[in-house]
């Protein structure tokens, strides 16, 4: 069951350790990660860029390459099934067919020398060849919401702008019918006003589909109408979880809430959006004891020594890593 909403979980991530090798010593690129997704839930998973968010997305269909990636320790369960144990045999038909990425350059993804046509095509031939793939495609095409889809289907991907791109990114998808669809960054290369656009889609697909979405994003303002929760992570870890209005409306974190304050806002330009102070550590020479004590406006001496242990408050389903998150959000 999933601590969230009392469906059945379709996803859960146990203490999951990810390692890269190449240096003198192994990055630990994602170290005891645990969260689960619930059937039909959209869960995001929060942090800047290199906090390993994405490997972790990556990890649940073990398509972390090896090497110089190394699963050190824990399991990704998937409708029960334990991923990590999976052979290649499996594997391949769990990707495409039960889990579906997008990313962040759809125009890097689409092959520029076929039509989108054919590219929805294949994605469907490759995954359901039982179904007509040439209907298929325009019922994609207009569930994406994509105008004069027969044109658009006759059409290269460079004929098409950045946000109609990603809709045909999205088209194939979810042209398998996922039972979850990793959305990595959907929205970073569009402008304000399509990034809105795309993640309505997003929403709307979910809803109609049925089918569990893990949100990934640098963007703590994405998640407000998209996630029902979200775990934030840091240098590998997560710092903060919980349902998506508790964790925006009263963050525990201190890192949480400086994700929070440099949300960038459509309204309100005079306001300046406040950076983060500090750069994201080096995953090969993280600080000891608390991760994010170099960046922290908290950090007492406690910090600089000991690493704090995640605290889950089961009653609230809410976790933090913080020694001091009580008198901080007091
Ligand atoms: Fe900041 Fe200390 Fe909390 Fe870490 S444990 S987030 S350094 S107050």
């Amino acid at each position: 069951m999933s601590m969230a909403n009392g469906a059945p979980s379709l996803v859960v991530v146990e203490q999951l350790q990810v390692q890269f090798f190449g240096g003198a010593h192994p990055v630990r690129a994602v170290d005891g990660v645990s969260f689960d997704i619930a059937e039909g839930e959209t869960v995001a998973l929060v942090g800047e860029s290199g906090c390993g968010k994405s490997v972790t997305a990556m990890a649940l269909a073990k398509l972390v390459p090896q090497p110089p990636g190394h699963y050190a320790g824990g399991r990704v369960l998937f409708g029960g099934r334990d991923v990590l144990a999976m052979s290649e045999r499996e594997l391949r038909a769990l990707r495409g067919r039960e889990i579906s990425y997008i990313f962040q350059e759809p125009g890097s993804a689409l092959n520029p020398v076929f039509t989108i046509g054919y590219q929805i095509e294949e994605a469907i031939r490759l995954h359901r060849p039982e179904a007509d793939s040439r209907a298929e495609a325009l019922e994609l095409m207009r569930l994406v919401g994509i105008p004069e889809p027969e044109q658009r289907l006759r059409a290269y991907p460079h004929a098409l702008s950045g946000g109609q791109q990603q809709r045909v990114m999205i088209a194939m998808a979810i042209a398998c019918r996922p039972k979850l669809l990793v959305a990595d960054e959907p929205t970073t290369a569009l402008d304000v006003t399509i990034q809105a656009q795309i993640l309505d889609l997003l929403r709307d697909l979910q809803k109609r589909l049925g089918m569990a979405m893990l949100l990934i994003t640098h963007n703590l303002g994405l998640v407000a109408e998209t996630a029902h929760r979200v775990n934030v992570m840091y240098a590998g870890r997560l710092v903060e979880s919980g349902a998506t209005p508790d964790v925006l409306t009263s963050p525990r974190h201190p890192y949480t809430r400086a994700l929070l304050e440099a949300v960038p806002r459509l309204e309100g330009a005079e306001g300046r959006l406040k950076a983060i102070e500090g750069n994201v550590p080096n995953p090969a020479e993280l600080p000891a004891g608390c991760k994010f004590h170099p960046r922290c406006p908290y950090a007492r001496e406690r910090c600089r020594v000991g690493e704090p242990d995640w605290e889950f408050a089961a009653t609230e389903a809410r976790g933090v890593r913080c020694f001091f998150w009580k008198e901080i959000s007091a």
